[in-house]
């Protein structure tokens, strides 16, 4: 017998949470389960356990638009956010409807039935557990929790020390005044740098190519006055809407202007290290400014580090790794006794479930999304995702939103069944994302497409959508609304559950 919910909810991770909130507060009547697939909440900021994790966006903007964050840092470090989660959670009594250990394998559309089956594997027996719902609202993040991407390195068996992966960091990892090599130059590669060059003997960053680095202040001076003196929502607000002009503005700059941010950036970095650092080799890329994710540092952490010596940065190619850790292709051979593979993530969609619409399997691959948030032809089904230029949340808010006020104009008008069709033929693909990070090139065949004109051109701008998804029209004459005959009959109530 499957359990019958007006909405599942897959993923309790920062987005799940947020989704299970603006539910109960939009549409009060509705019953939800939010099926996860681990036995925490957090997500993200549950799973990753590398020493200094933290965010590399502000708390203001990565924190709910309901729930202010009250903490003096505005980079905050990863158990923080999991706290902030799990307490919303709980404060608004979501983690009584959450069901942990369901990884969610399988959904299927039946127009006839307007609802999906959704089936979870549970314990491990992986049992079948089988939900049915009106709408399935995807919040599994945008990465494989099965493991995170590391590149085929020649001779990594015959490395004599430890090779550790930071979305699996071993917990009994001793590296005090042990040689660390760090491979790669993201976001977690510029956190782990500093934070375990406190300890070990000394920690090299390699890179193939540099990124662009830039520090700020840990915590925000002015939003931490205006916490002090103003009532906590209003003063939120504030420092929201300061990030948020301030980020738009940051990346407008850089599209429009990328040689005058390009010196901009490079000048701050020059000023970090000083005049003598070989500033062209290992901090200026072969890209634009926002062409990919900036990295972003607290208050000059990787800097202070380089400057003390406790760690450098190589910018090299691995030949292979060596019994002693790892030859470069200029000759050089660095020494290690662990290597660290900060090689990033392998970028998922739909949490890797198989989705049918009657019967017939979707590929989401060929879909071009609708708002950034549902997928052409398949109903009554949204994702939270959220923006590559600015925090997660901003969007996945924005999203939330839109599906509680589309839930209530269907419920308004009867309807059972939503659609986006793309039918415009004045309208191109266009890809997803216009980023040219390695884990979006690597994924480019498993994402979906955007459109060349709205309501499929994702804008990346918090601004445009919060009017357009607050503001604008539900009934756009893209969605297409529908109530299957069946569906619409005025048969027996489904057993409404409670989780
Ligand atoms: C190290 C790191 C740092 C980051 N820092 C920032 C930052 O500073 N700012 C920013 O904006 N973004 C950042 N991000 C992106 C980050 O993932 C998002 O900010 C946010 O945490 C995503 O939340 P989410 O709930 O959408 O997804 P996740 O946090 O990935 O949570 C998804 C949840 O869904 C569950 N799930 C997935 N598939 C299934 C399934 N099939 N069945 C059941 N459950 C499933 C997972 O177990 C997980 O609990 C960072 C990402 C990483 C990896």
């Amino acid at each position: 017998m499957a359990q019958h919910f007006d909405m599942v909810i897959v993923g309790a991770g920062l987005s799940g949470i947020g989704a299970a909130y603006h539910l109960q507060a939009n549409c009060p009547r509705k019953s939800y389960v939010v099926l996860e697939g681990r036995e925490a909440i957090g997500g993200t900021w549950d799973l990753f356990r590398y020493p200094g994790i933290r965010s590399d966006s502000d708390m203001y903007t990565l924190g709910y638009s309901f729930k202010p964050w009250r903490e003096a840092k505005a980079i905050a470090d990863g158990p923080s956010i999991r706290n902030y989660v799990c307490e919303t959670a709980s404060e608004n009594g979501i983690d009584r409807n959450i069901r942990f250990g369901h990884q969610v394998k399988r959904a299927s559309w039946s127009s006839v039935d307007a609802r999906w089956t959704v089936e979870a594997e549970h314990g491990p027996e992986k049992e079948i557990v089988r939900f049915t719902c009106n709408f399935l609202f995807m919040c599994s993040g945008y990465y494989s929790y099965a493991g995170g991407y590391t590149p085929e390195f020649a001779g990594t068996e015959s490395f004599a020390g430890r090779i550790v992966h930071p979305q699996k960091w071993p917990e009994d990892l001793d590296y005090k005044n042990k040689r660390v090599v760090i491979i790669g130059s993201g976001a977690t590669a510029v956190t782990l740098v500093p934070e375990m060059a406190k300890d070990a003997a000394h920690v090299t960053m390699l890179q193939r190519s540099p990124t662009y680095v830039v520090s700020r202040p840990g915590e925000d001076a002015f939003a931490n006055w205006l916490r002090r003196n103003l009532p906590a929502k209003l003063a939120y607000g504030i420092a929201r809407w300061r990030m948020v002009l301030l980020q738009m503005f940051t990346f407008r700059l850089a599209r429009r202007r990328p040689e005058k941010m390009k010196k901009f950036l490079l000048d701050m970095v020059r000023q970090e290290l000083g005049p003598d650092y070989d500033i062209a080799t290992h901090f200026t890329p072969n890209y634009n400014p926002w062409d990919q994710r900036l990295c972003l540092v607290p208050d000059s952490d990787l800097f202070q580090s380089i400057k003390s010596g406790k760690s450098s940065v190589v910018t090299d190619q691995i030949e292979s790794f060596t019994p002693k850790g790892i030859k470069l292709k200029s000759g050089k051979e660095l020494q290690a006794d662990i290597i660290v593979t900060a090689t990033g993530l392998k970028l998922e969609l739909l949490g890797g479930m198989q989705v049918s619409v009657d019967g017939v399997a979707v590929n989401i691959a060929k879909t071009m999304t609708y708002k950034g948030m549902m997928y052409s032809d398949v109903p009554n089904l949204a994702s939270a995702f959220g923006y590559t230029n600015a925090s997660w949340t901003l969007k996945c808010d924005l999203t939330c939103e839109y599906v509680c006020r589309m839930l209530n104009y269907m419920d308004a008008h009867g309807y059972k069944q939503c659609t986006p069709r793309q039918r415009d033929p004045s309208i191109h693909e266009e890809p997803w994302f216009d980023f040219s990070s390695g884990y979006i090139q690597r994924a480019a065949d498993v994402l979906p497409k955007q459109g060349s004109k709205k309501p499929w051109k994702l804008y990346q701008n918090y601004a445009l959508d919060l009017v357009t998804l607050r503001l604008g029209r539900i009934d756009d004459g893209t969605m297409e609304f529908s109530s299957p005959h069946r569906a619409a009959m005025p048969a027996k109530e489904p057993v409404r559950a409670t989780a």
